[in-house]
């Protein structure tokens, strides 16, 4: 028995190895003892396995295992500063740098700024960008409370973000959507507010994860088709429900990420979620285009 379990798995590795490469735009490995407290909880309620969870967050090597069981041959580690809602500091940043540095031609380190607690954001981006070399900023307003356009209501420190992102090619992910976190605001995540960052700031990349999950789909989709520098990462929407959510996913493809926001409450397996996927009725092109060649051509990967 275990041997055909293993044979399994060994064969779902080589499908996907020379069928098809997979990155995954949306992963949480984070320093979770930055948590607050019922932030935890909630988690654990989720995940009851968390350990498992501290376990790949300490070590890099065994998460480029767990990858490999997975399916998956590039991973963006999503990590954001929200002291308020999730607990998360600055200190995220240097934390997933280092992580990365590991194996940076699969872990993408993906950080972030938080506008409201900045001194010098021109200098805070550079020494994201250059020294500790991240690679996506990401942005969530339910956890960090504040609209995306918010730079035409005083929070100037938004508008240098973008500013420096876009003047390095480097993509802005934003949360849009709602969130069950105690705190979160979920009001933040219309995506809507994101037609005037598209607008303000015609060059720089913006990535709406979660499409606008579950309230917000149909602006999605328009910002999508409206902005040609508007992409999607699908991760928290289950791959089943897909096309009822984005029925015409077809011809956003091209602009059309899949990420997992494993281990998020809800997700269970990002293996689950990748054949999931796999079974929609959808062309081989629209699927290489979403599991791989969207976010390489994104992010320069060749
Ligand atoms: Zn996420």
């Amino acid at each position: 028995m275990q041997f055909f379990l293993d044979l399994v798995s060994f064969l779902w590795v080589i499908r996907l190895v020379y069928a098809q490469r997979v990155i995954d735009i949306h992963v949480h490995i984070q320093p979770w003892q930055m948590l607050k407290p019922e932030v935890l909880a909630l988690w654990k309620r989720y995940y009851p396995d968390f350990d498992h969870l501290l376990t790949l967050a300490k070590d890099p090597k065994a998460f480029l295992k767990f990858m490999d069981n997975e399916g998956l041959e590039r991973a963006a580690l999503v990590n954001y500063v929200s002291p308020d809602v999730m607990g998360f500091t600055s200190g995220v940043n240097e934390f997933v740098s280092k992580y990365c540095q590991v194996a940076p031609d699969r872990l993408i380190p993906v950080g972030s700024l938080h506008p409201q607690h900045l001194t010098n954001p021109e200098a805070q981006m550079t020494h994201l960008i250059e020294e500790l070399g991240i690679k996506i900023i990401k942005i969530h307003p339910p956890h960090q409370l504040f609209y995306p356009n918010d730079y035409i209501n005083q929070i100037e420190a938004l508008a240098i973000i973008y500013e420096q992102a876009q003047k390095h090619g480097i993509p802005v992910m934003f949360h849009t959507g709602t969130s069950i976190f105690p705190a979160a605001r979920v009001k933040y995540g219309d995506p809507l507010c994101l037609d005037d960052v598209a607008i303000d700031f015609p060059r720089l990349k913006i990535i709406l994860a979660h499409g606008g999950r579950p309230l917000w789909m149909n602006t999605s989709f328009f910002l999508l088709r409206r902005h040609s520098n508007v992409f999607l990462d699908i991760s928290g929407i289950p791959p089943q429900n897909l096309l009822t959510y984005f029925p015409r996913l077809e011809e956003i493809a091209h602009k059309t990420m899949f990420g997992s926001d494993w281990p998020g409450p809800g997700i269970k397996s990002i293996r689950a979620n990748i054949e999931s996927f796999l079974g929609l009725p959808l062309s081989p092109q629209v699927q290489r285009a979403i599991l791989f060649d969207t976010a390489a051509k994104l992010l320069e990967v060749p």
